[in-house]
């Protein structure tokens, strides 16, 4: 990478089909990096064992294809830098987690299921704010900081589980300044004490993020809103992790809206945000429905693509369809 190339990447978690916001999600990023010459790399978050579903990947790489979005880095096993897969990098991870242990920013913490339940119990009692393992509550719980050292490695020895959990500084300003939002301050008293590593030595998707980000060279990262609530602690685990100089740029993408751009979303365009673009065979096992699908009703990827791409923005001509290269040009 040589500092100044635009590296842009689309991170999906396997977890189901790929739904129609996040093949915008991916559809913007691929024109951003075109239109600035720079690069995609396809990123999959599989880190959540429990969410897993068999064929989500393939049904991912899929999906792209058929609306014509390459991938530069990471596309299929013994492609040039991939496959980026998060399940097979866990070493590295568990190396950073270990660092900001090592340097007082994280602590290892065994709290059992039970005893978060009655901590947000007593919490909520106390009609206390939403920061619920933080610098205030952790002085109750059973972690590293309040324990001996020679208990904590006793416990560890014994084989009793642990997380790794992030040390929230007490009285700090975190800020970031989003391409779409603006200025976003959070005071870090309203940050968790997020866990980075889970018991079952797996990173969760606040520290994978950040790590791979970083290490894959990401200059901007373009992801849905729904996220815009977890960029305050990413931008805490930069600093943390002595990389706030080289951090990306955030846009947080607004939710899709009505192609007149008035008006909120309706049962109907929000059921278009969830519509895959083809099934994936596999059955959704909240509703026991298989899904249908942009593909099966007879839509053209170019259509799909145009229908998407114009949802966000309007290149300002009366022009109705646009190939993916006009589309480049004008983004
Ligand atoms: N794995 C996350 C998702 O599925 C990625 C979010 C991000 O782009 O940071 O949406």
């Amino acid at each position: 990478n040589s500092g100044s190339e635009i590296r842009v990447r689309f991170a999906p978690s396997p977890t189901g089909p790929l739904h129609i916001g996040g093949v915008r999600t991916a559809l913007y990023n691929y024109l951003f990096a075109r239109k600035m010459g720079g690069k995609m790399l396809l990123r999959i978050e599989d880190t959540d064992q429990n969410r897993f579903v068999p064929g989500a990947e393939d049904y991912i790489l899929e999906s792209l294809r058929w609306v014509g979005i390459e991938i530069d880095e990471g596309q299929g096993v013994g492609g040039p830098h991939g496959p980026y897969r998060q399940s097979e990098r866990r070493e590295i991870y568990q190396k950073e987690a270990q660092r900001l242990i090592d340097e007082g920013k994280a602590y290892y913490a065994f709290d059992t299921a039970e005893e978060l339940d009655e901590m947000r119990r007593r919490l909520e009692a106390a009609n206390a704010p939403a920061a619920q393992y933080n610098a205030i509550t952790r002085m109750q719980m059973r972690n590293s900081l309040t324990m001996k050292p020679e208990d904590v490695r006793a416990r560890m020895e014994a084989g009793e589980p642990y997380v790794i959990r992030l040390k929230t500084p007490r009285k700090e300003e975190v800020r970031l300044n989003d391409l779409i939002r603006g200025w976003v301050n959070v005071h870090s008293s309203a940050i968790d004490d997020k866990v980075l590593l889970k018991s079952d030595g797996l990173p969760t998707y606040h520290l994978a993020n950040i790590v791979d980000d970083h290490l894959m060279g990401i200059t901007h990262v373009i992801r849905g809103e729904e996220w815009l609530p977890s960029a305050p602690l990413h931008v805490l685990l930069y600093r943390y992790l002595g990389w706030e100089s080289t951090m990306p740029q955030f846009a947080h993408l607004p939710l899709l809206l009505k192609p007149e751009g008035n008006g909120k979303l309706s049962k109907r365009d929000a059921d278009l945000g969830g519509f895959p673009i083809f099934p994936l065979k596999w059955t959704d096992p909240f509703t026991g429905q298989e899904a249908r699908g942009f593909r099966e009703d007879g839509y053209l990827p170019e259509a799909t693509v145009n229908f998407l791409a114009l949802l966000g923005w309007n290149p300002g001509t009366e022009q109705e369809l646009f190939t993916m290269e006009e589309l480049i040009a004008t983004f």
